[in-house]
């Protein structure tokens, strides 16, 4: 089956979907994003995942192209023109296209609106999960605005290729007091020897991931104690777990950090745990 993009206002062959070469988002990585998982053709964390999605565009002052209640009919209309049931959506929404200039372009242009929708074999997911991945410590030389979710996202490719090619899954970035940030695409945590689940807090330059704010409260119920305290990748180390949190990967346990094996080598408890209530969670949850 050929895969249907929507590109301002239209929905047109994946192939064929395109935008200017003059589009702010390619000039100038001029554009925000939204990536939500799918459940049963519905979106998880919907929510979450709208807050920050307005407050991306108003960081960065790009008006709304339209309202949530059309965004969402947008994008529900995109899931069933791909016949997704478990997937994923990917939402990019740009400046709009102008001629080549640094300032804001005026009058503000119209931004430019692609939404793609995908199947993902989440079978294959939940086995990664089941095995844990390995991680990759990377100086964090991003930008000091990462809580906006922009396209500019250089650093963060750069970082997961060299874990890549490192044979680990995911970059962790540490700051310049050797703290460990977020990964390149997730965000990081642990369970320290006290069992207390750590993962940094959102005053620091992270993205605040709505994965991550919907487990904070999801441990708390779940009698699991949370402390947003920044930790090392020492500490990491010798934690009793680590994992990654995103709409991509969920909970996904972490076995080994540079090459040393956390814990056993084997996903904890808590990680585990924490993965089936967030899923159960999620697809309950899911519009
Ligand atoms: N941190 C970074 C840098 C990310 O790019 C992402 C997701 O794309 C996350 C964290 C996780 O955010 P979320 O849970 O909202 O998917």
């Amino acid at each position: 089956m050929s895969r249907i993009a929507y590109v301002n206002g239209r929905y047109v062959p994946h192939r064929q979907a395109a935008v200017s070469i003059d589009d702010r988002g390619f000039q100038f990585a001029d554009a925000v994003y939204e990536y939500f998982a799918v459940f049963g053709g519905k979106l998880a964390d919907a929510a979450g995942h709208f807050e920050r999605l307005w407050r991306s565009l108003s960081e960065l002052r790009i008006d709304p192209p339209m309202s949530e209640t059309a965004l969402k009919a947008v994008i529900a209309q995109t899931v069933r023109l791909n016949k997704v049931r478990d997937g994923a959506v990917y939402l990019q929404i740009s400046r709009g296209v102008a001629k080549r200039d640094h300032p804001f372009p005026n009058p503000a242009p119209h931004p430019t609106v692609v939404i793609t929708a995908k199947p993902v074999n989440y079978a294959a997911e939940h086995a990664k999960a089941e095995k844990g991945v390995a991680v990759l410590s990377r100086p964090d030389n991003r930008w000091g605005r990462c809580d906006i979710k922009t396209v500019g996202l250089l650093p963060n490719a750069l970082a997961k290729q060299a874990a890549r090619e490192a044979g680990a899954y995911e970059a962790w970035l540490v700051d310049e007091l050797g703290f460990v940030t977020e990964g390149s695409s997730t965000n990081a945590w642990i369970v320290d020897a006290e069992g207390v689940l750590r993962t940094r807090d959102t005053n620091a330059n992270i993205l605040r991931g709505v994965t991550r704010r919907n487990l904070i409260d999801i441990a708390q119920e779940a009698g699991v104690p949370v402390s947003q305290r920044p930790f090392t990748i020492e500490e990491a180390k010798s934690a009793r777990e680590a994992f990654i949190t995103a709409a991509s990967t969920f909970v996904l346990p972490v076995v080994k950090i540079d090459g040393a094996v956390v814990a056993d080598g084997a996903p904890g408890p808590v990680s585990r745990r924490l993965r089936a209530l967030y899923l159960e969670n999620a697809k309950a949850d899911a519009v």
